[in-house]
């Protein structure tokens, strides 16, 4: 992976690692995401892609991938949201890849995994963070680029939790049970 600029000391610009990603940045003074997964230079790459998305790119498929991709890759167990978070954005990637569903089926299904917000262990180990960053995703040159990027990106991050895959997969399927329940149309 490249790196920004060179070995030699930074003149006044410190550098900061994500730990989420490994994305190595100029450190920004930003904030980070709600569970201090990412770093300040990192999640402001992740809005960047945001607001492309719903700006230039008229909210492509790929949103929710993108979406559900960088909570993942910066998952953190603080707090039982933090918890529920990274489970609920895996479980959206495995619909996406293994079971090909569309971003709306997804995104009502989602809200389906924890119903009733209870505490979860907390997903460990968790994996090293893949190959590939946010950064790639927001350097893409157009909306095809973009999404093609989008998509290698959040399959990398898919495969990186293969380690934990039966229990996303085991929380899908009771989430499906409880839609098919809900009945919504
Ligand atoms: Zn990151």
């Amino acid at each position: 992976m490249k790196h920004a600029g060179g070995d030699g000391p930074a003149d006044r610009e410190a550098m900061s690692t994500c730990p989420g990603c490994g994305l190595a940045a100029p450190a920004g003074d930003g904030p980070c995401d709600p569970y201090s997964g990412s770093s300040a230079a990192c999640w402001a790459a992740f809005n960047q892609v945001v607001a492309k998305d719903y700006g230039e790119y008229r909210y492509p498929a790929v949103h929710q991938l993108i979406v559900d991709a960088y909570m993942s890759q910066h998952a953190t167990f603080v707090t039982p949201a933090a918890r529920r978070s990274v489970l609920v954005h895996l479980v959206g990637l495995h619909l996406a890849f293994e079971r090909g569903m569309e971003r709306a089926a997804i995104g009502r299904l989602l809200g389906q995994v924890f119903p009733d917000k209870r505490d979860v262990p907390p997903l460990t180990p968790k994996p090293p963070p893949g190959p590939l960053t946010i950064a790639w995703v927001l350097a893409a040159g157009d909306a095809e680029d973009h999404a093609r990027r989008g998509r290698a990106w959040a399959l990398s991050v898919w495969t990186a939790w293969a380690d934990h895959h039966g229990q996303i997969r085991s929380l899908a399927e009771q989430a499906l049970a409880r839609g098919d329940h809900a009945g919504a149309g």
